[in-house]
């Protein structure tokens, strides 16, 4: 009989739409010769007010590659559909907060049913750009200097502000980049040259995230490895990203011709290897599973390279850095999508 795998995507977060091109590309590897007669895909929408869709709207969104705009319901009204009761394991593919950052995974785990993916622990780690830096320290991975502030430090006092900046004005310096810890696809993230680009920034991330993390900015090529597995984890080749534009941001990230893969990425091969090993331990220092995107700054005047983040669920649409890079590395797309199904079973039956 076929695997009933219940495909979770779309989600209450700002990543709504990559969510819904990487569910169809999934969907499409599934179906695929090699996986049609092993599983059987049934499709579970999250709307961007996070009420959950089955049946004809999910498959209907899945199809069209259109999201739904307005519920139908009650925004609060949480209802579990019916047809979650008959999945035999979970593939979530949804990008950024509500989804990445181990609430999902908090509720398959109650499930008692496999997943595709990191945990909880994971999950919310490689989420929370503060907590996934600690772990990274405490595994020894090099990275750029950084100062972590809450929400109510930048809101709450006004006498303590002006201070906070002295500090990060001293400990840092310009450029220096301000970000909510949980987000992706760089939103809300500014690149700061002055005390008033600071306090301008500072104000407008608090507005994303009680957690706040500025960083010393650093000239860099941007460079990605790909990881696979659980315990044992693969390490991919490494890719490149080029880009004109000040910095990765949410306008370069998505629209269409103002970023270049570049895939192998031009590096000597001892770079490689160390980007390789450092993926690895990046991945166990926060917890990862399944699979994981890692990426780092390759400082060429120095030669060296920063850890810059993990992402448990990186982007995974067809021209997506993930599966382009295990495409490269002799993993085409639906056999990637067969063996995080495999490392998910694995994972739950306690073996890795
Ligand atoms: P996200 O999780 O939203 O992708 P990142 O931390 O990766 O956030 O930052 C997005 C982009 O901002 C990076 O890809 C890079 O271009 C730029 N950037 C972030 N931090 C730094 C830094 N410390 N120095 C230089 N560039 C940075
Ligand atoms: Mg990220
Ligand atoms: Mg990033």
């Amino acid at each position: 009989a076929k695997l009933r795998v219940g495909l979770l995507f779309g989600g209450r977060s700002g990543e709504h739409e990559v969510s819904i091109s990487s569910a169809r590309a999934i969907a499409n590897a599934l179906s695929a010769e090699e996986n049609a007669d092993k599983y059987e895909i049934v499709p579970f929408y999250i709307q961007k007010d996070g009420f959950w869709q089955a049946g004809e709207v999910a498959q209907q969104v899945l199809d069209s590659g259109v999201a739904i705009e307005n519920s139908a319901v009650t925004p609060n009204l949480w209802q579990f559909p019916a047809q979650a009761s008959e999945i035999e394991l979970w593939f979530p593919i949804l990008h950024g907060p509500n989804g990445e950052d181990g609430t999902i995974q908090g509720l398959l785990s109650l499930m008692q049913v496999p997943f595709v993916g990191s945990g909880v622990l994971g999950s919310a780690t490689g989420m929370d750009k503060i907590g996934m830096k600690v772990a990274f320290a405490q595994a020894g991975l090099p990275q750029v200097k950084y100062q972590a502030l809450t929400r109510s430090q930048i809101w709450s006092n006004p006498c303590v502000f002006p201070k906070l900046c002295d500090q990060i004005e001293a400990e840092l310096g310009y450029p220096c980049f301000v970000k909510p810890a949980n987000l992706g696809s760089s939103v809300g993230i500014a690149k700061v040259r002055s005390r008033s680009e600071l306090e301008a920034a500072l104000d407008n991330a608090a507005s994303y995230d009680r957690r706040i993390i500025v960083e010393a900015g650093v000239v860099a090529r941007e460079v990605e490895c790909a990881v696979l597995g659980n315990d044992q984890a693969q390490a991919s080749i490494v890719g490149e990203i080029t880009f004109d534009s000040d910095f990765y941001d949410y306008e370069t990230k998505y629209t269409q011709g103002k970023a270049d893969l570049l895939i192998p990425a031009p590096l000597p091969e001892g770079i490689i290897q160390r980007i390789q090993e450092m993926a690895l331990l990046a991945f166990a220092a926060v917890d990862a599973a399944g699979l994981s995107r890692v990426d780092f700054f390759y400082v060429e005047a120095t030669g060296e390279i920063l850890i810059n983040e993990i992402n448990t669920l990186p982007g995974f649409t067809a021209t997506s850095m993930y599966p382009q890079l295990w495409a490269q590395t002799g993993i085409p797309f639906a056999k990637l999508v067969d063996q995080l199904i495999q490392f998910a079973l694995l994972r739950h039956s306690g073996e890795q």
